[in-house]
């Protein structure tokens, strides 16, 4: 009997439930789909694409926008299916068996999931009592070939120190040869941004997605930013052809007009505010978010049974309590107004049922 292997059959495999609600808040996607005008200019491009022949296998013309748009070189710039292709390139590259990529939980799950499947061991040096990385965790035994940082952190929203990125992490990763991966795919509420790092000589690459802010998560295009050295080594691993013309075609449409990116983000802040203003009126403990999610807490560590309560009124959003160090936690994505309302008058009703 063919069997896969031994330690594939340990993970459990990365699943959000697809439950059918109503108000879906459960994945920090855009909660409104792009603009008609978006639609038009992604129709156009595409009704004249070749597509009885493969497509640019170096991705050129979208490699270069994203390149003027952030400052690099071309040869600076690598583009996946989604961020995290972009993940599982580095870490067939940078990572494999006998290699180890750290990680500083509760962080995205994603990153130790496919560092595993990679065949990657991973350490979880874990953070602070104030939810950051502690530069005391940075020892010099720990091994460490890819580090991953996730700024702002998803689940709970917080934005490390540039201070503790660039004086202790970065010199950490050094000295153990390792590269540095920032994840910045909510980079767009914080602004504290690392791409000045990039082509430095620094050994560090910044991994970015379409599938938030910009509204694209159907699509599945991410993209790295790093040093040409780093680009190269993850052509290596990347299949001929990997980004299909219809994705190229749809990233290339998104760029050329970004315009209304800071109108979503400013609707998304004040939504959180919204639902930030309701967790004060109603008792209920959550995170400083400085993305477009809340990490809150479940009354006396109920997690499982609120989210059901949630659900049961036509809410879903992200259970994480089961997540280690997310004891009675639950991740709520901030969506259109009324979509936060009826997640608020939602978990309102909830509470009330469980007291
Ligand atoms: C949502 C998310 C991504 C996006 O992954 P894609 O594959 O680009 O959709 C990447 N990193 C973090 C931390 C995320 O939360």
């Amino acid at each position: 009997m063919a069997r896969v292997r031994d330690d594939l059959q340990q993970l459990s495999g990365y699943h959000s439930p697809q439950v059918d609600a109503r108000v879906r808040l459960n994945t920090n996607e855009a909660p409104e789909a792009p603009s008609a005008q978006m639609m038009q200019r992604l129709c156009d491009r595409v009704s004249t694409l070749p597509l009885h022949r493969y497509p640019d296998r170096e991705a050129t013309e979208l490699r270069g926008r994203l390149a003027d748009r952030h400052g690099v070189q071309v040869g600076q710039i690598h583009v996946a299916n989604g961020s995290n292709e972009v993940l599982q390139h580095v870490l067939l590259a940078f990572g494999g068996p006998g290699r180890t990529a750290v990680v500083f939980g509760p962080s995205y799950q994603m990153h130790s999931q496919i560092a595993s499947i990679t065949g990657t061991t991973v350490i979880d040096l874990g953070r602070g009592s104030d939810g950051l990385i502690n530069e005391a965790d940075l020892g010099d035994e720990v091994p460490r070939d890819v580090v991953f940082v996730t700024s702002p952190n998803n689940p709970t929203g917080r934005v490390e120190k540039r201070s503790t990125i660039v004086d202790h992490v970065l010199p950490w990763c050094v000295e153990g040869n390792a590269l540095l991966v920032i994840d910045e795919a909510y980079v767009e509420f914080s602004m504290d941004e690392y791409v000045d790092l990039i082509g430095t000589g620094h050994p560090v690459l910044i991994s970015r997605t379409f599938s938030k802010t910009l509204a694209l998560a159907g699509v599945r295009l991410g993209y790295a930013l790093a040093g040409a050295d780093i680009i190269e080594g993850l052509e290596l691993v990347t299949l001929p052809y990997h980004l299909s013309a219809l994705t190229q075609a749809a990233g290339l449409a998104a760029l050329e007009d970004t315009s209304e990116l800071d109108d979503r983000v400013a609707m998304l802040v004040r939504g959180r505010d919204q639902i930030v203003h309701a967790f004060s009126q109603l008792g209920v403990e959550y995170e400083n978010s400085h993305a477009n999610f809340i990490l809150f807490a479940a009354p006396d560590g109920r997690g499982d049974e609120l989210w059901q309560q949630l659900v049961r009124r036509g809410v879903l959003v992200r259970n994480c309590s089961s997540w280690p160090g997310l004891a009675g936690r639950l991740r709520v994505t901030v969506g259109t107004p009324e979509d936060n309302a009826m997640f608020i008058s939602a978990l309102s009703a909830a509470l009330k049922e469980m007291t």
